[in-house]
């Protein structure tokens, strides 16, 4: 067959145009034509794929991905999982995302220094199914910071987080997680509503730590993501080139500017799905006393209020993000583009363009992935109702008519 034609198909091409309906061909990896109603393309020699009027639109981008962990009720239960079995776990997950349209995703932390470089390598060669991968590194941070599990008592705790302590350390590890082959590297620079010693407005890394790893990453001409919920590591972020910033809950006004006048290169992944969940989806995950104790509403209130001023300020939202804890189970990642409409007034247009055109721009291919476009991957959903209507239908997989990732199927229709 010398390619794929999709007939019949209500096309969501994700450029933010309004959905029309039309035949798409795929010829090899790529997506060859793209026409309107009443225009047809020929059937001759090519596979026809009937989409009785169903949508087709771009495979999802996660922003914030964590395929080697295990719906982790605890960051300490992550550090008692060997290398073994986690590569085990990620490579069943790299499977589940695919299955779920999720065809791209920006890892957000590897549970061990090379999970994600093999998982990526494993796909690439097509030896095991999954999306495309950014393979990043573990949480690079500082002693007391997220993920730190280690006391005077019990020194030997781990998590998914390696603690350096000056840029000298962060110098030489940056430089031995690239030379293992990370795409990524992720740095903690905030804390978190989880460390009481460093709660989410703090910031434990200091400047020459962000520089110290900045500098090898850009020598290397890598790239880095961060956690940053305080102000001032937003702005820290944005000052040393990390390209993928996640939370941002308490950017102020300052850190906002500095986003604005990035926007060209910088993104902003919110994943408030914990947070939201957290907040509003009761007593199956915290009790009312400890949603109080820990300020989850206030924390989502606080997102949404920045997260519409970002997003009035042009700069690029990033959906999904921290699948694969207890609260967020991997799988159901879409969820967050509801959560966007719901607290934060996206459309649900805006909501879409989160997990495809600014995911195919925030993987580094702009021109090339996360819309419909000729000459873009052929990464595809076709969707038996409209995602438009209420992005929820993402959620259930039997909506999921079929996928496919760089012109192949993963998911053929019936
Ligand atoms: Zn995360």
């Amino acid at each position: 067959m010398a390619g794929t034609l999709f007939t019949d198909v209500r096309i969501l091409d994700c450029t933010g145009a309004e959905p029309f309906l039309g035949e798409v061909l795929v010829e090899a990896a790529r997506i060859a034509v793209v026409v309107r109603e009443p225009q047809r393309l020929s059937r001759e020699g090519v596979d026809v794929i009937d989409g009785r009027g169903a949508t087709l639109m771009p495979g999802l981008v996660e922003s914030h991905a964590h395929l080697s962990i295990d719906d982790a009720a605890e960051l300490v239960q992550i550090g008692m999982i060997p290398a073994e079995e986690t590569t085990l776990i990620a490579v069943r997950n790299a499977r589940l995302y695919l299955d779920c349209g999720i065809t791209s995703c920006i890892s957000a932390a590897s549970a061990k220094p090379r999970t994600d470089v093999v998982i990526r390598n494993a796909i690439n060669k097509g030896e095991i199914p999954g999306p495309r991968l950014l393979a990043a590194s573990p949480w690079l941070t500082v002693t007391g910071g997220l993920g730190d599990m280690r006391s005077l008592n019990m020194p030997h705790m781990s998590s998914m987080a390696i603690m350096l302590d000056g840029p000298e350390e962060f110098r030489r590890t940056t430089r031995e997680l690239i030379r293992e082959g990370v795409d990524i590297i992720k740095l903690v620079i905030s804390g978190d509503t989880f460390v009481p010693h460093a709660p989410s407005h703090t910031t434990v890394m200091s400047e020459a730590e962000v520089a110290a790893a900045a500098e090898v990453v850009h020598a290397h001409g890598k790239r880095m993501s961060a956690h940053c919920r305080s102000a001032d590591s937003v702005k820290l972020a944005v000052k040393h080139g990390v390209k993928v910033i996640y939370h941002a809950n308490f950017a102020d006004e300052e850190a906002i500017d500095l986003l604005e006048a990035n926007k060209g290169w910088v993104f902003v992944s919110p994943n408030i799905g914990f947070t939201a969940t957290a907040s509003y989806a009761g007593e199956k995950w915290f009790t009312e006393a400890q949603v109080l104790e820990f300020g989850f509403r206030e924390e989502l209130a606080g997102a949404a209020k920045g997260l519409k001023e970002l997003k009035k300020r042009g700069i690029r939202i990033l959906g999904g993000g921290d699948y694969g804890f207890f609260v967020t189970p991997h799988g159901e990642n879409a969820r967050d583009l509801d959560h966007l409409i719901r607290y934060c007034d996206f459309t649900p247009m805006e909501a879409l363009l989160t997990m495809t055109k600014h995911g195919g721009a925030a993987m580094d291919l702009p021109n090339e992935l996360g819309q419909i476009q000729p000459g873009f991957l052929a990464d595809l959903l076709l969707v038996a109702s409209n995602p438009l209507v209420d992005p929820k239908v993402l959620l259930d997989r039997s909506n999921l008519l079929a996928v496919m990732k760089n012109g192949q199927f993963h998911r053929r229709p019936a």
